[in-house]
């Protein structure tokens, strides 16, 4: 078979005078980043490697020893703005190894929550994470994801998202990840605000969407989940389509009602109703979270378009009949039941 069939396109082959180290023959599938020596025509051999990649120290995929470090896991968190930093404070208190990467400098927080900060994905992807948990904006996440140097990972890492729609980054990370790594998507349906109290009851939603067989993967994912169970998040296991569809009801909707509330700029009085009160608490607590997200919940749900000309007709409607009425009144009030005007109007 030809050798290019079976690598992947960022393979080059090199001399075997330039190989780091000669491994002995024995899987022929190239991983991503790491190096083999194989037979050409069974007589001279070349080392195969993906280009950019980091010195190859073995060719074999490393096992995860989970167990060997307890239920601790190493988790890269990309994207350290508002939310990253939020859930890297609850994964570094639960004694988890937390590392993280913005576009933004964030070294001087990120020291203060235990958290190393790196400036470089390169840096950061050499660190051989378990977890590398994409948290950021649903905007921006195809061009950062694109942007990782996948190649120094270990090959089976395990990608999870948080972005608060779910069918978007399930595609994406399907489409852009070879197939070594694991892949969960899942959506703590609370924020830095709503959840500033713990995490207790609030719901967690996820799918596994691709998670290997094998124990130490499927432990890796279970250490991952547990950690939103030991806060005592209410799981919520349901796939990424049917999450777009409710998500967009309970959260697209949400966030709308408290943005129009907001252009309202309404105020506090001294007879604030209950009612009225739970009206500027969520426009505080939606208009806290960042335009671009509430811009990514629109643009990377499509469920959100319907609900938005639903909300808009729902709006139409009510006026309808609320000015039918109104006519109806004065329509009793300016003629007798025969439709003749009692009163004789200008005369
Ligand atoms: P956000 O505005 O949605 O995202 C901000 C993050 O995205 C920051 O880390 C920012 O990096 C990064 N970013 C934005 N544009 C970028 C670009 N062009 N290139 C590289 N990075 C870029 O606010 P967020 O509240 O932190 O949310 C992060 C993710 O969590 C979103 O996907 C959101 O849907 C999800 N989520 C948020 C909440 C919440 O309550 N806030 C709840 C559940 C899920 P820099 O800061 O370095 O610029």
């Amino acid at each position: 078979m030809l050798l290019s069939r079976v690598l992947p396109s960022n393979t080059t082959l090199l001399p075997a005078s330039s190989r780091t180290r000669a491994a002995p023959l024995r899987c022929h599938r190239v991983p991503v980043g790491r190096a083999i020596t194989v037979p050409v025509r069974c007589r001279s051999t070349m080392t195969i490697q993906a280009r950019d990649t980091p010195p190859v120290l073995d060719i074999e995929p490393q096992p995860l020893k989970l167990l060997d470090r307890g239920t601790k896991l190493k988790i890269a968190v990309i994207g350290f703005g508002n939310f990253g930093q939020f859930l890297a404070r609850t994964f570094a208190a639960q004694g988890h190894e937390v590392l993280a990467y913005s576009r933004t400098d964030y070294s001087d927080t990120a020291r203060s929550l235990g958290v190393a900060f790196f400036d470089n994905q390169h840096d950061l992807c050499e660190q051989h994470p378990d977890v590398l948990l994409l948290s950021t904006s649903i905007l921006s996440a195809e061009a950062v994801l694109r942007s990782l140097p996948i190649q120094r990972l270990r090959r089976s890492t395990l990608f999870v998202d948080v972005l608060s729609v779910k069918e978007f980054p399930r595609n994406l990370f399907l489409q852009l990840l070879p197939p070594d790594f694991d892949i969960l998507c899942t959506h703590p349906m609370f924020g830095p605000e709503s959840g500033k109290h713990g995490w207790a009851g609030l719901p967690f939603v996820y799918d596994k969407v691709r998670i290997g067989d094998s124990d130490d993967r499927v432990e890796r994912c279970h250490a991952f989940l547990e950690i939103f169970e030991r806060e005592g998040c209410r799981m919520v296991e349901m796939s990424c389509a049917e999450h777009d569809e409710t998500a967009a009801e309970i959260q697209f909707l949400t966030h709308t009602i408290g943005r129009v509330l907001a252009k309202l700029d309404l105020k506090s009085t001294p007879i604030n109703t209950k009612g009225y009160e739970t009206l500027l608490n969520l426009v505080q607590n939606t208009c806290s979270d960042s335009y671009e997200l509430y811009n990514g919940l629109f643009i990377y749900n499509k469920n959100s378009t319907e609900l938005i000309e639903k909300l808009d007709g729902a709006l139409d409607g009510m006026k309808k009949e609320l000015f039918d009425r109104l006519h109806g009144i004065f329509r009793e009030q300016l003629f007798d039941s025969s439709g003749r005007r009692p009163i004789d109007v200008g005369n």
